[in-house]
């Protein structure tokens, strides 16, 4: 598709409701090459003589337009909305449908409420902005305040000076051809381990140091696929995180377990030896063809036989993740992975829709999903396979360009939730995050800093050490900020 866009328009705005409608990259062309077009293109500028802001589109068949007079403000947020109202609205009519997102791309939903209602706003007047301002269907609204009612409450007892640990493991059995996470095949990597579980090792010990007067709340152990650890190795780290941070047995503490081919009789055991009381088996699609293509190297046989074998252990709490449209895949597809969890009954079931990153081998291929328009409805049948479950869903995000324009949601039975979960997707808690590829978050009340450890292991073990000094000093900073006035505290005041 050609685009024209006025230079002094909202460009990133614009193209991510266009690609949302269209499904298709956009080839920039002049203003001059407007009067040439003949395919399929659209234009949006501001003509300064006449006052008037129009948006077109065209496939040389069908023509769209909109216009409206208005009075600029270039840089203002409002006049950035009306930009996007205006593609949207021309966009829709061209197309004849609707995005049950409307204007909301790259954003978690919650937040917004949460922003909304810190402006004054009742559900009924932020229902309405939803809709009438940011286009969003009936049923994403509803949705959205669902998880507003299981989350909010969670996140309005937050206590001051509490946080949360992540440790990430940067191994796995193979790598899966969408994984954009920094994450290596262990059996090609196999020396790095034991360096890279003393550096860790080193890092936690620092860490839990700099966190000393604060309350933990939650511990997450991700990656990668921490049990792609020995089962020596893995009792490891959990015992050095407990005694670092000096975790009680009933606090919440997840292993992502991840992946089917890495759990046996005696993983199952150490982790209930270490009391760990949450865990995740992530078979992403129960599809065998799907499963062997995606580079896994275990069949959906596998994931319901470890899965019976995790609840003979006594694990209560188990979490499985699924992926709307991987390769080769359609709704029908889903709809057999999702109809085969629902046999299992585990507690929570968290479903994402494929992200194609540069970071993973799809999107190094320039991968893109063939049946786009296909998946349209999943999200119907999801919630609908959720609520014959009796599974809530409790957190939500949306990213760009994923398949059928559709969320990231994790579902839960009530009162089940994953505190970590809604800690880390609402940015509401500071989180102490350790190992490769971890981000640490540190939220104030008006602001957060984020340090990122090194996603590789040769430049974690190379430069951790930095990473922990930016944590400290982020975390003395916090010392001197009050929470109250939401400002930090100048040294030069308190000697007045
Ligand atoms: S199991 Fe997860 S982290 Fe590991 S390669 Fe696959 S997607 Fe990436």
């Amino acid at each position: 598709m050609k685009f024209y866009l006025d230079e002094r328009l909202v460009s990133q705005g614009a193209y991510e409701i266009l690609r949302a409608f269209f499904r298709e990259e956009f080839e920039q062309i002049p203003f001059e090459a407007l009067e040439n077009c003949r395919g399929f293109f659209a234009a949006l500028w501001f003509d300064d003589s006449a006052g008037r802001l129009t948006m077109f589109i065209s496939d040389g068949a069908t023509r769209c337009k909109e216009s409206m007079e208005i009075e600029p403000v270039f840089c203002s947020r409002e006049f950035k909305l009306i930009q996007r109202q205006l593609v949207y609205r021309t966009a829709s009519e061209f197309c004849r449908r609707d995005l049950p997102w409307g204007l909301l791309t790259g954003i978690r939903p919650t937040k917004l409420i949460a922003q909304e209602r810190a402006k004054g706003r009742n559900e009924k007047e932020i229902r309405s902005y939803l809709r009438d301002v940011l286009y969003v269907s009936k049923e994403k609204i509803d949705v959205i305040f669902q998880v507003d009612s299981v989350e909010r409450p969670l996140l309005e007892s937050v206590k001051a000076n509490s946080y949360s640990l992540y440790v990430g493991i940067p191994f796995c059995p193979t790598r899966c051809s969408y994984c954009s996470f920094p994450s290596y095949a262990r059996n090609q990597h196999e020396s790095w381990v034991a360096p890279y579980l003393d550096k860790l090792d080193q890092e936690l010990r620092e860490t839990a140091k700099i966190f000393e007067s604060w309350t933990l709340t939650s511990v997450y152990i991700g990656g990668g696929t921490p049990t792609a650890l020995h089962v020596d190795e893995l009792r490891r780290v959990i015992r050095l995180i407990r005694s670092y941070f000096s975790v009680l047995a009933e606090l919440e503490f997840t292993v992502e377990a991840g992946r089917p081919d890495t759990l046996n009789d005696a993983m199952f055991e150490m982790l209930r030896e270490e009391k760990i009381n949450r865990i995740s088996i992530n078979p992403q699609t129960m599809n065998d063809e799907t499963l062997v293509r995606i580079g896994r190297s275990h069949d959906a046989k596998a994931v319901v036989d470890v899965f019976h074998k995790a609840r003979a252990f006594g694990f209560r709490e188990i979490n499985m993740d699924l992926i709307v449209g991987l390769p080769g895949e359609t709704m029908q597809d889903f709809e057999t992975s999702i109809q085969e969890i629902g046999k299992l009954q585990p507690d929570h079931v968290t479903v994402h829709s494929l992200a194609v990153k540069r970071a993973s081998s799809l999107g190094a291929n320039a991968y893109r999903h063939e049946h786009e328009e296909l998946w349209v409805g999943t999200d119907r049948l999801l919630y609908r396979f959720a609520d014959e479950n009796n599974y809530v869903p409790y957190y939500l995000y949306r990213q760009k360009n994923i398949v059928g324009n559709m969320e990231n949601v994790g579902f839960t039975r009530p009162d089940h939730v994953n505190l970590y979960n809604v800690y880390i997707m609402s940015d509401r808690q500071t989180i102490a995050a350790c190992g490769v590829g971890a981000v640490s978050k540190f939220v104030y009340t008006d602001h957060i800093e984020r340090v990122a450890n090194a996603k590789s292991i040769p430049d974690y073990l190379k430069n951790m050490e930095d990473k922990l000094e930016r944590k400290a000093s982020l975390l003395t900073k916090f010392g001197e900020y009050d929470i109250n006035t939401g400002k930090f505290i100048d040294s030069n005041d308190e000697d007045e």
